[in-house]
């Protein structure tokens, strides 16, 4: 099934498909050494298709077919034909019901799609096309059917067995069998079909809905992690409440299941009804899980919940719209998160990610629009882009129309399309039709791949008080397109007097009201925009919450950042401020000499957030980071790693000297001592006491040594254990950092998730090396065949520790793809996304992009590479 030249998929060539599924019956019959699954198909013609041909295609992957019957009659062999990827029947009636029999084999299953064992359990991954590792069957999502599912296996080995929908029948069968059917009576694709078998324990709970019906709520674990439910449970509680507040959603079924899966190729996936997690976000508890895990849970169980409207109720017309399901679910969790925690520390986070690595995306070999137009393997278009951009234009749709029209727009996007398969046209449609705006210009963010610049110049013209702003905006050329259209870009700006206080702005030849702060539409390559009134030279702010997701080129000088790092009223650009300051004095030092000085002004600003505690501490906890590796070799144009690392690093250790008395007081200070809580005021706490430690480590400091040991041994939560941890673990103590490593490994070496905690604590480390790393992998806890653990060993290095990954004797590109060509035989989807390090090799100076590429094609060499690989290598070494 595997072809060295796989076929590319346009969305210009989309049918709709010649025949449709009413009603799938499944009967699933598990042993230890296979499954067997019977398959009975109601089918008719589609009266919507031009296709007449009476010829049905069904999709397969690696199946054995043992039967096939149209109609209750075995099909002789001529009267079929098994191609392996595909069954084709070339003749069959308008309507029929058609019976497959196949064998798989679930305990060989390394790729995790389809029907899998982990750690004993029999689990299913089926979307993009995991399905069709499972039976033939017309794999794509607008194919849309009811499921009624049958489960038999060995009771004592399978006590637990699941499906979509309410179960509905139950019983023993011979030989210490028995069965359960679960009947699901919404139509849905086959991407959301899931089955679970295993021995695991239950945790109950419920929820009443807003019209009072009460809802089953279970949570499914293996009996060593039944102590870990609570929080997910409680997140769950927390995002159904929410939907129906926010977005007017209520659940649908009787019962809603979770179940958390050791190994598990994605993060978690929203099966109707029967949500299966990885378990490294679903499982925590305060001793096992750090602040952050917590967070990660409480929005990814969001997420799957949402899921429930936006993308199952109404779901993808094809994979080409996978950003309709994803991008609009991303922006309602991370309004969700925004509102249980911090909203401006969830935007500094979200944002923080888009622009390291979306934006390198979108730079890179594999850029492609939200709505992309081809691809080879779906799998490769699970990314930053269809998910991260893709909800950055659903929050500008959010800006444009304000809350109310856009909680019209989707009402009537799933009234309008309930139970059915569409596309983001159809969701931008809605959003039009309800709001009564034009966005034509609009729909060009779900067209056009790359980061749109907007260059801002400004000019103060004293004699009419007037401030003049020149906006422009391009948007780059990507691998296959060229030449743009503007694209309609909500900027939303204020601007600071001499004395820090906001203007009141008003437009020339504007009606509006003045207002402190205006979103400005761009729709045009160029504009013009004269605010009259203003008295002085006013201090932009500009893209305030980063209302776009673009590049802004303004000609900031440091007084204009200091300025705004203080008085800026929009919190997101506070912290802006604050890391294009460090930014710049980071860059000027790239290639500067060792005894080039350092901004004095930048220790006085970190001083300033160091000590005034009338500041909000979760905002100075984020203000305080450094703006990472990753994110200054993005912004470089041909990025020498070694000189960037080195320059980072020259101002961490002269500003954690320069201010170790206040390191030191931000330490006590909020070394609380008081019970764990998850409130975003505590959190702050930790992060600011751990970020202070790190600093103090960072330069050697002995009593910081001293705190970090008691801390790490007195600590009664995991994040404090483990930045502690992580403390010594960067610092020149080896004694210590090798003590405390052994003995964190011994007391949680039987806890997966903590194991994968005390990898990428190593493997991330900068005073880590290669042959570290190596070791690692020989340890009797790493295990190839679970994608958490290569993650937290391979990825993490390659993706945090930048300067051994990009060592100029090109060791580290050698390691990984290496790492690549031997994953691929078993897990591709796992192996290509570990690649993607080494497909932006055009970007670095030769000193890497050379020796990058050269490792890339020895991953093109490889026998028999996956569809997954191949495309993402291709694609970086094409042209
Ligand atoms: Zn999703």
């Amino acid at each position: 099934m595997r072809t060295n030249q796989p076929q590319t998929v346009y969305l210009s060539e989309y049918r709709v498909p010649a025949y449709l599924v009413d009603h799938v019956d499944l009967r699933f019959e598990l042993f230890e050494e296979g499954a067997r699954v019977h398959s009975t198909l109601a089918v008719r013609r589609n009266p919507e298709s031009a296709d007449t041909s009476g010829r049905l295609e069904l999709d397969g992957d690696s199946l054995v077919l043992e039967g096939l019957q149209l109609d209750g009659r075995d099909l002789e062999p001529g009267q079929y034909e098994n191609q392996g990827d595909r069954l084709v029947i070339p003749e069959v009636p308008e309507q029929f019901g058609l019976t497959v029999v196949t064998w798989i084999e679930p305990q060989n299953n390394t790729r995790l799609e389809g029907l899998y064992k982990s750690s004993g359990m029999f689990c299913t991954q089926c979307e993009a096309e995991g399905f069709r590792c499972i039976t033939f069957f017309p794999d794509r999502p607008d194919v849309m059917a009811r499921f009624r599912t049958r489960i038999e296996a060995d009771r004592a080995g399978y006590p637990v067995l699941l499906s979509n929908g309410n179960d509905v029948e139950r019983g023993e069968l011979e030989g210490g069998r028995h069965f359960v059917t679960w009947e699901d009576p919404f139509p849905k694709p086959c991407y959301l079909f899931a089955l679970v078998a295993g021995d695991l324990v239950e945790k109950r709970d419920s929820f009443r809905t807003c019209t009072g019906r009460e809802i089953d709520l279970r949570m499914y674990v293996e009996p060593r992690n039944a102590d870990k439910c609570d929080h997910a449970m409680d997140s769950l509680k927390r995002s159904m409440r929410w939907d129906e507040a926010i977005y007017g959603r209520e659940y649908d079924l009787d019962i809603f299941m979770i179940v958390a899966v050791d190994d598990f190729n994605m993060g978690a996936m929203e099966n109707k009804g029967l949500n299966i997690f990885n378990s490294s976000c679903v499982l925590a508890s305060q001793d096992t899980a750090t602040d952050a895990t917590f967070q990660r849970i409480e929005a990814i169980v969001a997420h799957e919940y949402f899921h429930n409207w936006s993308g199952n109720r109404v779901t993808c017309r094809d994979w080409f719209q996978l950003s309709l399901k994803e991008g609009f679910t991303v922006f309602r969790d991370s309004q969700f998160s925004a509102d249980m925690g911090s909203t401006t520390v969830k935007r500094i986070e979200d944002v923080t990610l888009l622009r390291t690595a979306q934006f390198a995306e979108d730079g890179g070999p594999m850029a492609h629009p939200v709505r992309p137009s081809f691809y080879m393997e779906i799998s490769n278009f699970y990314t930053l882009t269809i998910y991260e951009k893709g909800a950055e234009v659903v929050r500008m749709i959010h800006t444009l129309l304000g809350p109310d029209l856009f909680r019209k727009g989707s009402d009537l996007y799933f009234e309008r399309h309930d139970g059915q398969a569409v596309t983001t046209d159809d969701f931008v449609k809605a959003m039009e039709d309800a709001s009564g705006r034009d966005l034509t210009r609009f729909r060009r963010w779900y067209e056009q791949a790359g980061t749109p610049v907007v260059t801002v110049r400004d000019e103060y013209d004293e004699a009419r008080q007037v401030y003049r702003l020149d906006i422009r905006q391009t948007v780059p050329d990507t691998p296959g397109q060229t030449g743009k259209q503007p694209q309609h870009i909500p900027f939303a700006l204020g601007l600071l007097g001499t004395d820090g206080q906001p203007l009141a702005l008003k437009l020339v030849g504007d009606d509006a009201l003045p207002a402190e702060q205006r979103v400005l539409e761009l729709t045009e390559a160029s504009h013009s925009f004269e605010f009259e009134g203003v008295a002085a030279r006013p201090v932009p702010s500009l893209l305030r919450d980063f209302s776009a997701p673009v590049r802004v080129d303004y000609p900031w000088t440091r007084e204009q950042l200091l300025f705004l790092m203080s008085h800026d009223p929009d919190g997101f650009n506070r912290w802006d401020a604050g890391q294009r300051l460090a930014v710049d004095v980071i860059e000027s030092l790239v290639d500067a000499g060792e005894d080039a000085e350092i901004e004095p002004r930048l220790v006085s600003a970190y001083r300033h957030l160091l000590t005034d505690e009338g500041l909000d501490q979760a905002l100075v906890a984020k203000m305080l980071q450094l703006p990472s590796e990753a994110y200054l070799i993005e912004l470089a144009a041909a990025p020498r790693v070694q000189q960037i690392y080195r320059a980072r690093t020259r101002v961490m250790d002269h500003l954690a000297a320069a201010l170790r008395e206040e390191l030191l007081a931000c330490y006590h200070r909020n070394n609380g001592g008081a019970e764990y809580r998850l409130t975003s005021d505590d959190i702050a706490r930790r992060t600011l006491r751990n970020t202070a430690l790190g600093w103090l480590l960072q330069i050697g400091d002995a009593e910081g040594r001293e705190l970090a040991l008691r801390q790490y041994h007195d600590a009664d939560n995991m994040t404090d254990r483990l930045g502690a941890l992580r403390a010594l673990v960067n610092s020149d103590y080896h004694e210590d950092r090798e003590q405390v490593l052994d003995a964190f490994y011994q007391r949680w070496q039987d806890d997966p998730q903590v194991v994968e905690l005390w990898f990428s604590v190593q493997s991330g480390s900068t005073r880590g090396n290669l042959e570290q790393v190596r070791a690692l992998m020989e340890h009797a806890a790493f295990d190839w065949k679970n994608p958490n653990k290569v993650r937290s060993v391979i990825g993490v290095f390659a993706g945090q520790n930048l300067a051994a990954f990009h060592a100029e004797d090109g060791s580290g590109y050698r390691f990984l793809a290496e790492q690549v060509r031997h994953l691929d035989a078993s897990n591709p989807q796992i192996a290509a996304r570990l690649a993607t390090p080494l497909t932006r090799w055009r970007k670095f100076a030769s000193v890497h992009g050379e020796q990058m590429k050269a490792a890339l094609e020895t991953i093109r060499d490889r026998e028999g590479l996956s569809r997954d690989v191949y495309e993402v290598v291709h694609k970086s070494l094409a042209g």
